[in-house]
């Protein structure tokens, strides 16, 4: 592993999300030729871009087209497929988790902090087995596989109960991460039953679970409602005020006194800062954020920035003592004043402090549907849905990804939905070590 025997300060990327990849993005145009050494450290070798998680799950696009590849996006980067372990800023050194045992030390000058955020667990009974999240490519594709399986299960099963327990899908947390992947699966689902003869789409349950009185808060509370009444509309049964208390196999229990049994429970309930900052050694607030300046610089420790859903951002356009909320929105202009700032400190110029005022949000509800508040503009219906693509097809990094997402959603409006499960794709290995073991046992 290389150590900075480099001639030129070695700035150091921990995490290529929005926010990371960004930043190496913006250092890499901006720096002069040898002038710094860019170093992006990242257990993945694409970005992951999560608002269209929801529309690669119901199928409208390719999983492979919402992540975009790092080494093409990033070339005379120094690209390390490896997850940072722990930091030790004092020694300005990164640990990196290695296949060989111990972690391998990396050298470096100035480290950006942007590992993102995990999702936010909690010790519910029988959430840990049954439960699934929805943050990242994987667990997108799996409940695509997973929802039509229920499908397949349902219209074989032996018993009502079977049958109703396949056809039963929970989703804990009225975030757009939460909103959106239900909506967008139970559009999905519903376009499937016609392949189903015996399944009509009402006897599918669709249920949303909220502990808070609204869904959607980031697109304000007037549209909140508006989401709320649609899906209700949809037949999704929307429980606000109401919390998970247990999920033992499959098993709902709810705080509102009902029971029932679920094939499906997706966990959307939040998101924890990345337990990569707990050993870093880095000033961390009360909720485990680093806590940074308005330039993105880390708090007394020099030579360290951080920025997206792992840093308590101060949010200059608020109340004093306001933080940024974790979003896209925010990580991607983060990263360039961090950038910018990485650069000047370097430099020894003047440092800019970040601000920006929220546009608002946009999030899309299943074919046609959406709902946006884009700064005072409300919209609903199909101006939202258009809304929501024409953001996120602007914002996704590369014209090649753009290209292909706008390739899939052309071909998803010209054919009928693709609805089959290859949820063969999970044990991909099994057939071949059946037939190892058989083998073995012949011999
Ligand atoms: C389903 C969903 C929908 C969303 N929709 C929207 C939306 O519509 N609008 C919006 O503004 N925001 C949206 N968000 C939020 C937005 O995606 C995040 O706020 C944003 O991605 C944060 O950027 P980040 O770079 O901080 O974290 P991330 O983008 O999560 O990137 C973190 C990176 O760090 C890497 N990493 C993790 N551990 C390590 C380690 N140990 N060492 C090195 N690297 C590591 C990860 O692999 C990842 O690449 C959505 C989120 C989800 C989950």
């Amino acid at each position: 592993m290389a150590t900075t025997s480099h001639d030129t300060p070695r700035v150091l990327v921990v995490g290529a999300g929005q926010a990371g990849m960004h930043v190496a993005v913006r250092l890499r145009h901006r720096l002069r030729p040898g002038e710094a050494t860019i170093t992006v450290v990242d257990p993945h070798s694409y970005l992951t871009y999560q608002p269209l998680l929801a529309e690669a799950a119901a199928g409208n696009l390719e999983p492979r087209h919402v992540v975009v590849p790092l080494r093409p996006v990033l070339p005379g980067v120094e690209v390390i497929t490896r997850a940072v372990v722990s930091i030790d800023h004092s020694r300005r050194t990164a640990y990196l988790a290695s296949d060989a045992g111990a972690p391998e030390p990396l050298g470096y000058d100035v480290v950006v902090l942007a590992p993102g955020s995990v999702t936010r667990v909690l010790p519910v009974p029988g959430l840990a087995e049954r439960g699934i999240g929805f943050k990242t490519v994987g667990e997108a594709i799996h409940l695509r596989n997973h929802v039509l399986a229920q499908l397949d299960t349902a219209a074989s099963a032996g018993s009502d109960a079977e049958r109703e327990r396949a056809l039963t899908f929970v989703f804990v947390g009225g975030g757009y991460a939460g909103v959106e992947a239900l909506a967008e699966l139970q559009d999905m689902a519903r376009a499937a039953c016609r392949h189903y003869p015996g399944i009509e789409p009402g006897q599918m349950r669709w249920v949303l679970l909220e502990a808070t009185g609204r869904i959607l808060p980031e697109v304000g509370e007037r549209m909140g409602h508006y989401t709320a009444d649609l899906l209700r509309r949809r037949g999704i049964d929307i429980r606000l005020d109401t919390r998970l208390t247990s999920v033992v196999d499959g098993h709902v229990v709810l705080d509102d006194g009902s029971e029932f049994d679920a094939g499906t429970l997706v966990w959307t309930a939040g998101v924890a800062p990345h337990p990569l900052l707990k050993q870093t050694g880095v000033p961390l607030d009360e909720r485990g954020r680093v806590l940074v300046t308005e330039y993105l610089s880390i708090v007394d420790t020099p030579g360290a920035w951080a920025l997206g859903d792992c840093a308590a951002v101060p949010d200059l356009t608020r109340d004093p003592g306001a933080v940024c909320p974790p979003s896209a929105q925010h990580a991607v202009r983060q990263a360039r004043v961090a950038a910018d700032n990485v650069i000047a400190a370097l430099r020894g110029s003047a440092l800019k402090p970040y601000r920006h005022t929220s546009a608002g949000s946009v999030a899309g509800l299943g074919l046609y549907q959406g709902v946006a508040q884009i700064y005072r503009l409300r919209l609903r219906g199909m101006p939202a849905w258009l809304a929501h693509r024409t953001y996120h097809l602007l914002t996704l990094p590369t014209w090649n990804r753009r290209l292909r997402v706008v390739a899939d959603w052309t071909l998803a409006l010209l054919f009928p939905r693709e609805i089959v499960s290859l949820d063969a794709l999970e044990h991909a290995r099994d057939e071949f070590t059946n037939a190892a073991a058989e083998a073995a046992r012949r011999r």
